[in-house]
């Protein structure tokens, strides 16, 4: 499976580094021609409206939003959730999504920069394990259409959330050591979908 991580701000090594630690051999994404070449997408941490703007200056607003009408499997931390939300409360002015995940979030939704914190969450992909989170700038979830499963909460928020082939986490896994999250998105998320596309 080729894996992607969209390269244009943000915590991209990061993610590079956990999809490594899960046996799998990252590409970064910066063109089209790239974008055309993976199977699965992960979309950063960052700063959601500088990504939305990049995608754009960058050719990739559209392809990407292609792809995922096409059902490719991205999966997004943070910003990316941001930019996987199909509306979103408290946004710049203008601001663009790729969309898909039928959600709504609200930015900053946990308070500014001073406001992150770090919780140990349960994640719901059957272990009994809780799993670090860390949180900056987050948004929660605010709202879930029909077909959106709900797999962690904080304060009866949800946090992680996912459809078939969209999955989003308010928290940053890519900044812990425990790899669990990239590796539900690779073998539950992506591996299903692409297997069933074959
Ligand atoms: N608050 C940021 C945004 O709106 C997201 C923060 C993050 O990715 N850590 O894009």
């Amino acid at each position: 499976m080729k894996v992607g991580v969209l390269a244009l701000q943000g915590d991209v090594r990061e993610h590079i580094s956990a999809l490594i630690a899960c046996g799998i051999n990252p590409v970064e994404v910066r063109r089209p021609s790239e974008l055309e070449d993976v199977d699965a997408l992960v979309i950063p941490g960052g700063e959601s409206t500088t990504i939305a703007q990049l995608s754009e200056i960058f050719d990739l607003y559209q392809p990407i939003k292609n792809r995922i009408d096409a059902g490719m499997p991205v999966y997004g931390s943070c910003a990316g959730m941001i930019l996987l939300a199909d509306s979103i409360l408290d946004a710049k002015q203008g601001q663009k999504t790729f969309g898909g995940l039928d959600i709504t979030v609200r930015r900053n939704a946990f308070g500014r920069q001073v406001d992150s914190f770090e919780t140990d969450i349960a994640f719901a992909d059957g272990s009994d394990q809780l799993t670090r989170a860390v949180f900056i700038r987050a948004p929660w979830v605010e709202k879930v259409g029909s077909g959106i499963e709900i797999l962690a909460t904080v304060d009866s928020h949800p946090v992680a959330v996912r459809s078939k082939t969209l999955f989003a986490t308010s928290f940053h896994p890519e900044l812990t050591a425990d790899h669990r999250i990239h590796r539900y998105f690779i073998e539950e998320v992506a591996r299903p979908a692409l297997e069933k596309v074959k």
